[in-house]
């Protein structure tokens, strides 16, 4: 069986007296099994005292991004050494978000999901489609072009720990969510696309999750579909309780 991921992810959200917060009232209410995994990617900022706060707890930190390169003349940029040197242990890569406004590419992705492993962060790799391409009937072509670069190079125990979170850029912070079986739909070719590049196995074990704009009332819908393993999720991670709700809808 696979564990079910619910992330929440923050984007440029909170204070740092918030997010610790936050982290402070969920930490001990994370429910401790092997059905569910929840994490939280905050701002690079917040990270080390998040991490400290959520010492010994289920409750894990990510991060929204990094560079690829190990160190060097990258003003502004951090690398994936700094973020394993701060306790964190997920990190999201090509949100749409990076995408559409920081140039972020299919290869620099990849180079991202390798740079992620060389440091043993586990990724989570965003993919998805616009509206106009759902609209054009291609979105498992584009879904399956951007796993298959993503993923390129890896060993496959390496694809099997990246955790692929399917978001369609329209139902991103729009309360379109997609229906589950829409989603669901996406999922399955991406576990298809997986077993065809890599096995049969590693396609099993690998963790799809669906985004965009999951909240506590159409998460438990989505979790129950055949090939959705859990959520990324924005707008209704931001409060305590209703991350709490997403998590134990995967219990
Ligand atoms: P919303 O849940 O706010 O739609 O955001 C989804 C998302 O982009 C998570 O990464």
């Amino acid at each position: 069986m696979r564990k079910k991921v619910i992330a929440g992810n923050w984007k440029m959200n909170k204070t740092l007296a918030e997010a610790v917060q936050f982290v402070e009232d969920t930490k001990n209410r994370i429910p401790a099994n092997d059905q569910v995994e929840a994490v939280v990617c905050a701002p690079f900022l917040f990270l080390p005292a998040l991490v400290e706060k959520a010492k010994g707890t289920d409750l894990h930190i990510a991060a929204q991004n990094m560079h690829f390169e190990a160190s060097g003349a990258f003003t502004g940029e951090v690398s994936p050494g700094m973020l394993k040197d701060a306790g964190v242990t997920y990190v999201v890569l090509g949100h749409s978000e990076r995408r559409a406004y920081f140039a972020e590419t299919d290869e620099t992705v990849n180079k991202k999901t390798h740079a992620a492993f060389n440091v043993g962060l586990t990724p989570i790799v965003c993919v998805g489609e616009t509206l106009e391409q759902r609209e054009n009937n291609e979105t498992m072509d584009h879904v399956e072009a951007q796993v298959k670069r993503a993923i390129a190079g890896l060993s496959d125990e390496q694809v099997k720990q990246v955790i692929i979170a399917y978001e369609p850029i329209w139902a991103i912070g729009t309360g379109k969510t997609a229906t589950s079986e829409q989603a669901n739909e996406v999922c399955t070719h991406i576990r298809k696309v997986v077993k065809a590049n890599v096995s049969e196995a590693v396609a099993d074990s690998v963790r799809i999750q669906y985004g965009g704009s999951v909240k506590p009332a159409n998460v438990k819908e989505l979790l129950l579909r055949s090939d959705i393993d859990g959520a990324l999720v924005g707008g209704a991670s931001l409060e305590a309780d209703s991350f709490l709700q997403l998590v134990e809808a995967g219990v």
